[in-house]
């Protein structure tokens, strides 16, 4: 068998599809999936491109990790020690640009819906936000029906 992609294309796909399918992404598909709710996945043409959508009720979701988007007084989001500059202005990119994201949404009819991490590893948690979620588009859904 001859493996067509060469080895720095195959790691560079490889890098893409693990920083698409991040762990807690993968849990809170498996959440939604046990109790029966359907998505779709990278909704490219959203703003922020949300991790799951639920199309009929226009409710994304994002999977955020908490070091990264700033889960702020989450025990993950601990400040880096060197280079705090470098990072602080990082950081305050990132959430900026997750609140453009919601807000753009919103603007298109859109309901952004944010699980963070640290709620993806206590399943008490994720199991509440995963009911609300069903709730929502239950919701939603009608609304939407009716409002046409
Ligand atoms: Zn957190």
């Amino acid at each position: 068998v001859t493996d067509r992609i060469d080895p720095l294309r195959r790691s560079a796909n490889m890098a893409r599809i693990r920083s698409r399918d991040t762990k807690p992404e993968i849990v809170v598909r498996r959440a939604a999936h046990a109790v029966g709710l359907r998505f779709r996945l990278h909704h490219k043409e959203l703003p922020g491109k949300p991790d799951l959508v639920f199309p009929s009720a226009r409710i994304a979701v994002f999977v955020h990790g908490c070091f990264w988007h700033r889960h702020s007084e989450c025990r993950n989001c601990s400040e880096p020690k060197t280079r705090v500059e470098f990072w602080r202005a990082k950081f305050a990119a990132n959430v900026q640009r997750d609140r453009q994201a919601c807000h753009d949404l919103q603007q298109l009819g859109w309901l952004p819906i944010i699980i963070w991490e640290c709620e993806t590893e206590d399943i008490d948690k994720l199991t509440a936000r995963v009911s609300e979620l069903r709730q929502l588009r239950h919701t939603r859904s009608r609304f939407q029906l009716s409002s046409i």
